[in-house]
């Protein structure tokens, strides 16, 4: 049977792991086979207890891992020979990891002068990024001159430098209070936004979870493993307004169980 016309076509993937698992070489199952399709454009975040695997499967997907079986494809092709792919990537630590020596210019040019681009390209694209992220007033301070969540900014205008499609973020904002966490989520959805950016995020605060993404993928430890995917169907721009509607709320309270049962099993297994 012919399909209707009108069917819409759905995005192309993005991230695709199919049955990979990972087993450390002191025998430590990281993860168990996890298969996980990340559409482009979608904002997805890894939820989980400590130790179920979150920075295994993104080390994986960046091709930092080898995985123990399984494949991972970035753009339907395998991640470990894709030099042209992994330039359409980013990494954003949870330490700034900036050279304290250098100025915040300098060190967000670094991706740049590794892959050879000519200064002044460089020095166009450093200025743009330090725009994107609020901090072009600050392009020839110190990093010891700057507070945490500014350092976390120069961190992450290093990774938009290199334009990337694709941004793999391990807990970024997790060393940061409160307050300087929800301006850099509502800061990351923006460019999220306006760069049409895929996103896995790692966390493991349920309410950052909600308010940030389009699928919560909930995890278990011991062994390490996807239990839930949860659709965050709401809207964006979202602002901070919706992290008190009861449509959040029961998003959360969905979330927490959700966790609390990943985390009894755990225990249970491993008492
Ligand atoms: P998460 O980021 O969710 O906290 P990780 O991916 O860091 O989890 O770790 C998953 C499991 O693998 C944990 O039990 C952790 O102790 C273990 N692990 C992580 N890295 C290594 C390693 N290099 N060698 C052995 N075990 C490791
Ligand atoms: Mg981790």
């Amino acid at each position: 049977m012919r399909e209707p016309p009108n069917v819409l076509v759905p995005p192309a993937p993005a991230v695709e792991v199919l049955s990979a698992h990972k087993t450390y070489p002191d025998g430590t199952v990281a993860l168990q086979p996890v298969d996980l399709h990340v559409a482009e454009g979608e904002f997805i975040t890894l939820l989980g207890p400590s130790g179920c695997g979150k920075s295994t499967l993104l080390k994986m997907v960046a091709g930092l891992l080898e995985p123990t079986d399984g494949r991972l494809l970035l753009w339907r092709k395998p991640v470990a020979r894709l030099e042209e792919a992994r330039k359409r990537m980013a990494f954003v630590f949870q330490a700034p990891t900036l050279m304290p020596w250098a100025s915040v210019a300098d060190n967000v040019r670094l991706p740049l002068d590794l892959a050879c681009v000519p200064r002044a390209e460089a020095e166009t694209r450093v200025l743009d990024a330090l725009a994107l992220v609020g901090l072009a007033k600050f392009a020839k301070a110190l990093p010891r001159a700057l507070s945490g969540g500014m350092q976390m900014r120069v961190s992450i205008a290093r990774s938009l430098v290199v334009q990337p499609d694709l941004l793999l973020m391990d807990e970024p904002f997790g060393a940061l209070d409160e307050i300087t966490r929800h301006k850099l989520d509502s800061d990351l959805l923006a460019l999220w936004r306006a760069k049409k950016l895929t996103v896995i995020f790692v966390t493991h605060s349920i309410h950052e979870a909600v308010f940030l993404s389009t699928r919560v993928i909930m995890m278990a430890a011991r062994p390490g493993r996807i239990v839930e995917e949860v659709a965050i169907d709401e809207p964006y721009p979202r602002t901070p307004d919706f992290m008190v509607t009861p449509r959040f709320a029961a998003y959360a309270k969905h979330l927490q169980d959700s966790l609390m049962r990943a985390s009894v099993s755990t225990d249970e297994e491993n008492p």
